[in-house]
C-alpha cells in the first residue's frame, strides 16, 4: 500500500494501519515479550516471541523500507548492530573493500572486531574507480561505502561502484545515513543493502539510537531476518514508536537543513578566516556532478570547513560559537559542530588520518533547523574571535 504515493505520503502512512483492535490511529508500543498462542504452535502471522517479530517494530521496518523504495526493512538497536548483521552474512575468509573516509565506528570495527574473525578488509578512494578496481582480490564478497562520506563529503558514483561490484561478484551496501532516504536512493542505483544509523537524521531529535537495513533481494532478506533473530540486536518497541513519529516529518525537516546549510556553505566560503569550504552543493565542490545526478531535492545539512590557523584557530572557534553545540552526533533539528580529528575519527591513526586529509584545521557542522539568519551570526561572532 502507498508504494506508488509520494515520498511525504509514505512518511506519514507507510506501514501504519489503524490499530486493528481499537482505531487508535497511532501504532500502540507493543511493551510485550511473548503472545499467547491458541494451541501449541498456533500463533498469528508471526508473533511468537518479540525478539522475532514486534507490531511496534514491524511498522518501522515497513516504513523505512517504502521509504527507500525497498521491499524488506529490519530494525536494530543501533546503526552498528545493523552494520554487524549484514557483516553476518560473509564468512572467515571473505575481504571487504571499504572508501577510505569511512564513519570512524564501521572502520573500527572491521579493524578491531570482524579482523578477529578473519574477515579482512581495504580501504580505497572510491571516487577514483581505477583504484576500487585494482583492490578487489579473488576473495572481494562485498564492497561498503557512504556517500557522502564522513567527514570529508566526498561523494561516491553509486552506480557506478555497484556495477563494477557486481562484475566481481560482489555485495554492495550503501551507508545512507548522510543523505537520508528523502535526498538519495541506493538501491535504485543498483546497492543490495542500505544502511541507515536511525540515530541521525531518521530520528532527528537526538534522542534515539537505532539502526536499519533496507533490502530488495528475498534471499539477503531472508538472511538477515534470520541474524536479526539468531543474533539479536534487535530495536526496542519504544525506539519503533519514537522513530514512526519522527519518520513523518523527514521530507520538512530534511528540506529546512539544505536550504540553511547551502546558506551557510556560501557564508562560509566567503570568510577570510576560512581556508576551505566542502558542501557538495556547490558548484567548487569537485564531485558536484556526481551528487547532482543521484542526490535529488538538496545536499544534505553536513558542511566541513577548513579554518586558516589549523588547531589553535579551530579550537577558538569551537569554544566560541554558541548555538551550534559542540558535539558528536548529526542530523538533529539542533545545530552541531564537531573537530573530527581529536572527536569523531580519533580512533584513527593520525598519520592515516592527516594522509586522507583530515587535518587539525578542519571542523564538521550538522547544520540544524533553526532561523539561519540567528545561525550565521553566531558564526560570525565566533570567526571574529580567532
Ligand atoms: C552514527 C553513524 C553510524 C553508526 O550508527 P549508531 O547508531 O551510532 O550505531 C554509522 N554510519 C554513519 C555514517 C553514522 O553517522
Amino acid at each position: 500500500m502507498h508504494h506508488n504515493k509520494g515520498f511525504g505520503t509514505r512518511a506519514i502512512h507507510a506501514g501504519q494501519e489503524p490499530d486493528p483492535t481499537t482505531g487508535a490511529i497511532m501504532t500502540p508500543v507493543y511493551q510485550t515479550s511473548t503472545y499467547v498462542q491458541e494451541s501449541p504452535g498456533v500463533i498469528k502471522d508471526d508473533y511468537d516471541y518479540a525478539r522475532s517479530a514486534n507490531p511496534t517494530r514491524k511498522a518501522l521496518e515497513a516504513n523505512l523500507a517504502s521509504l527507500e523504495g525497498g521491499r524488506y526493512g529490519l530494525c536494530f538497536g543501533s546503526g552498528l548492530a545493523a552494520l554487524a548483521a549484514c557483516i553476518h552474512l560473509l564468512q572467515s575468509g571473505d575481504h571487504v573493500i571499504l572508501c577510505d573516509d569511512v564513519y570512524g565506528g564501521t572502520y573500527r570495527s572491521f579493524d578491531k572486531v570482524f579482523k578477529q574473525f578473519g574477515i579482512t578488509y581495504d580501504r580505497v578512494d572510491m571516487t577514483d574507480l581505477n583504484a576500487l578496481e585494482a583492490a578487489f582480490t579473488a576473495k572481494t564478497r562485498m564492497v561498503w561505502l557512504e556517500t557522502p562520506t564522513n567527514p570529508l563529503l566526498k561523494i561516491i558514483d553509486i552506480r557506478a561502484v555497484a556495477s563494477l561490484a557486481k562484475s566481481k561478484g560482489a555485495i554492495v551496501a550503501v551507508d545512507n545515513t548522510f543523505a537520508s532516504p528523502a535526498l538519495q536512493n541506493p538501491l535504485s542505483f543498483g546497492a543490495d543493502i542500505v544502511l541507515h544509523s536511525c540515530t541521525k537524521y531518521i530520528g532527528g531529535h537526538s534522542d534515539v539510537i537505532g539502526g536499519a537495513l533496507i533490502v530488495n533481494d528475498d534471499g539477503i532478506a531472508q538472511r538477515l531476518k534470520f541474524t536479526q533473530n539468531a543474533v539479536g540486536a534487535i530495536m526496542a518497541p519504544w525506539d519503533s514508536f519514537l522513530l514512526l513519529r519522527s519518520t513523518k516529518t523527514l521530507h520538512v525537516r530534511v528540506q529546512r537543513h539544505c536550504e540553511n546549510a547551502a546558506r551557510i556553505a556560501d557564508y562560509l566560503a566567503a570568510q577570510p578566516q576560512v581556508a576551505a569550504v566542502i558542501y557538495p552543493g556547490r558548484e567548487d565542490h569537485p564531485h558536484h556532478a556526481v551528487a547532482k545526478k543521484q542526490m535529488h531535492g538538496g545536499y544534505g545539512g553536513m558542511i566541513t570547513a577548513t579554518l586558516k590557523g589549523g588547531l589553535p584557530a579551530a579550537r577558538t572557534f569551537l569554544e566560541r560559537v554558541k548555538l551550534f553545540s559542540l558535539a558528536e552526533s548529526l542530523g538533529g533539528v539542533e545545530s552541531l559542530i564537531e573537530h573530527p580529528a581529536i572527536m569523531t575519527h580519533a580512533s584513527i591513526d593520525k598519520h592515516l588520518r592527516e594522509a586522507i586529509g583530515i587535518g587539525d584545521g578542519l571542523v564538521r557542522f550538522s547544520v540544524g533547523i533553526e532561523d539561519v539568519e540567528d545561525l550565521i551570526e553566531d558564526i560570525a561572532e565566533a570567526l571574529a574571535a580567532i
